[in-house]
Parts: C-alpha cells; structure tokens; sequence
C-alpha cells in the first residue's frame, strides 16, 4: 500500500507523543479518583488542578472558570442549554437566541433544540459571502430578551475567523452572555477571553494534538449558566461524574505545546496554505475558494468546483492516496448540501462539489506539490465521469 498523505487536520489531529508520555502514568500508577480523600485521591487532584490551571493560564481566564468535559460538543452542549435555563429561570421574558447561520452541528442543532423543546425564539445572523459575521448586525438584533448570543470563532468546513472582540464588546454593553465555539481556532490563533470580550468559549483537544473525548468550557466569573445533567459535585456542580484525568492532562499539555508556537506554526502554514489556494485557483478552472481569502484559520483551504459531486472526488483522492474532506458531514448516499456553504450562498449543485484540505504541523511542501498536481486530473476525471451519469 502506498502512503497516504493526511490532509485533513480539521477533522482531527493525532496524538502528540509529548502527549501521550504525560498520559500514561494516570491511567495506571495514578489512577486515583481525584474526589477521595486519600493519597491516590489527592495525587490525582492535584493533577485535575494543575490541568485546569494550565488550561486557564492559557486562555487567559482563572481556574474556576474551566469546567472539563468529554468534548467540544458537549461543551457547546452545555453553554447554550446551561446559560439559556439559567437566563430563562433568572428572568423567564429571555427566551430570545440569536446564532450565526455558520455553526457547526454542535451549536446549530443544540440551537434547533432549544427552540423546538423548550420554546426559545431562535434567529439567525446574517453572514456576508464568505461566511462573516458582522458586528453591527448583532447589534440591531441584540433585544432586550435576548438570553444567549453564539458566534463561531472560526468555521470548520470555509476557514473564516469572525470578528469576536467586536461582538463581544456589543454583547457586553447589553448585558447578554456571549459564547464561541473555539474549538478549530484554539489549535491556530492565540486565545485571549478578555481581549475578546468572551463569556463562554469551547475547545476540544482532539483538533489540537490531544485526545478525543476531552474538552472544556471557559465560562466567565458570573456568567448565569445551570448544570444540564444531575449527579455529583465534580466540576463545581456544573459537569457532574469523574473526571477523566489522563485525558484531561493530555488536553492541558497539547494545549499548552499549540498555544505556545501559535504565531511561528501560522506562519508557516499561511504560506503552505497560500501556495495550495493559488496552484488550485490557477490550474482548474471552474473553481471558487470558499471562506475569506485572508481572515481564514492558517492551515485550512477549501473550495468548490463546478460539475463535480464532492464525494465522487474524495474517494478518487483517497485512492491515489490523498486523505481530504468535503468539510460538511454529507455522507454517501443522501447528499445534501451543507447549511454553512448555503448560507454564503451557494447554489445547492455547486455547494455538492466542495472540498476541504487542511494542512497540520507535519505537512510538508511535497505534500502540497503532490497534492496539487494530482488534483487537477482527478477534478478532470470526476467531471467526466458526471457528465456521462
Ligand atoms: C470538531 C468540532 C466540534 C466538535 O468537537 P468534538 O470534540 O469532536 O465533539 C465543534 N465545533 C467545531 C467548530 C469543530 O470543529
């Protein structure tokens, strides 16, 4: 079998092995439940709050305002659900949730659930052609009931990093608790809660060379925000059951490793970036880069190209060798156009021909030269191949 070149770093990273070596010994040698009281207790205590130290000194914020949990889903999970009942048991007139129609799954359709179940008046932002939000349309739509506003921070499936310190600082003034999923921008732009005026941020270490299953949530000093499940009083009450500890200091340290060569990794990825978008702009034709050609997560390029299905030229990458997405969660069989590449208006044809090629610390420039030139041939092949469907 010839090697597979992995380009799909959006999707999900491997395991550091700085990482894995932190790991190791909480699973076996200090395996205590850091609730008793003993020494294995206290010893895996100890570990759970130098974690959450860590992960607070890099984000910015203090360590009682980091709640572990098992991913970035859950975390957006319990921003939006725990501050929507909060707000709505403070105060039962907020019952308004204004979101960005580029959200991924783990916002929108918590978003959708709220309003479905729990009678919540959802509206969405609208986004420019490349998927940003701006800032002075939070602020017409801010009311006096809003109870919860959630703006990506960078998107996953078009690159676009959105203007979170304006809408921060909007959100701020009218008093509304203000959340971004994080968790693509924390492994490629420096995070900073107070320069960005967040109240709730997300992250997930898996897209940052931890492991999968492990998050967190920033959630700010006094921000409302209720537990969503019943049980213990591990993570202040907030996320009940035990924490899992290797993997908690796993996210810690890949946290860490990520933030601390943030600015010198973006740079050379900008430019491996950079060199892909513009050898695929200029040798396919029929081919538009989605996302903001500029204020796009360093090592994330996607694109659509027109007469193809996007699933029909992933597989045709994936045999000769190249590991790429179509950056939404379009499966075989189904296909249906992603609700992020609709919302910068695409036409549902054009949006089923999309490709995401994300780019991660081992990836060389031989990488992209192979990439690209294969590429060409295969958008050339997938085309053909549609038109005699
Ligand atoms: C991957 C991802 C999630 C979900 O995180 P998990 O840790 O996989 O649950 C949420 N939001 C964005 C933007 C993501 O890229």
């Amino acid at each position: 079998m010839t090697k597979t070149i992995y380009l799909d770093f959006a999707a999900t990273t491997p395991v550091d092995e700085r990482v894995v070596a932190m790991m190791l010994p909480y699973f076996s040698e200090q395996f205590g439940n850091p609730s008793s009281v003993h020494v294995y207790g206290q010893s895996a205590e100890g570990a759970l709050e130098r974690s959450r130290r860590e992960v607070a000194e890099l984000l910015g914020a203090n360590p009682a305002e980091i709640i572990f949990t098992a991913g970035g889903t859950e975390s957006d999970n319990l921003a939006l659900v725990g501050t929507a009942f909060a707000r709505k048991e403070l105060d039962c007139t907020k019952n308004h949730l204004l979101i960005s129609p580029v959200e991924h799954h783990a916002v929108l359709h918590t978003a959708q659930l709220l309003q479905r179940r729990h009678g919540f008046d959802l509206e969405f932002l609208p986004v420019d052609e490349y998927g940003m939000v701006d800032p002075k349309d939070v602020q017409r739509r801010l009311r006096s009931h809003t109870a919860l506003v959630s703006v990506i921070y960078a998107n996953n499936e078009i690159g676009t990093i959105n203007p979170v310190a304006e809408i921060g600082d909007l959100c701020r003034e009218q008093r509304v608790p203000f959340h971004t999923d994080a968790v693509q921008a924390a492994a490629h732009l420096g995070m900073n809660v107070d320069r960005d005026r967040i109240d709730l941020l997300a992250i997930g270490a898996h897209k940052f060379y931890g492991p999968k299953g492990v998050g967190a949530l920033y959630v700010r000093n006094g921000s409302p925000l209720v537990p969503v499940q019943a049980g213990g009083g591990q993570e202040a009450g907030i996320r009940p059951g035990t924490q899992n500890i290797p993997y908690i200091v796993g996210l810690a340290q890949a946290l860490r490793i990520t933030q601390e060569g943030v600015d010198a990794r973006a740079q050379t990825l900008t430019a491996l970036r950079d060199d892909l978008i513009q050898q695929v702009l200029d040798s396919i034709s029929g081919t538009l880069l989605t996302g903001h050609p500029v204020k796009r997560l360093p090592n994330h390029a996607s694109f659509v190209f027109d007469g193809i299905d996007g699933n029909d030229l992933l597989m045709r990458l994936d045999m000769a060798g190249f590991a790429c997405s179509s950056g939404s969660a379009c499966k075989v069989g189904a296909p249906k156009p992603s609700e992020v590449l609709a919302a910068i208006g695409l036409s549902s044809d054009l949006a089923l021909g999309s490709l995401r090629v994300t780019l991660g610390r081992t990836t060389s420039d031989e990488d992209v030269e192979l990439f690209v030139s294969a590429l060409q041939g295969l958008v050339e092949q997938s085309r053909a191949c549609r038109m005699r469907a």
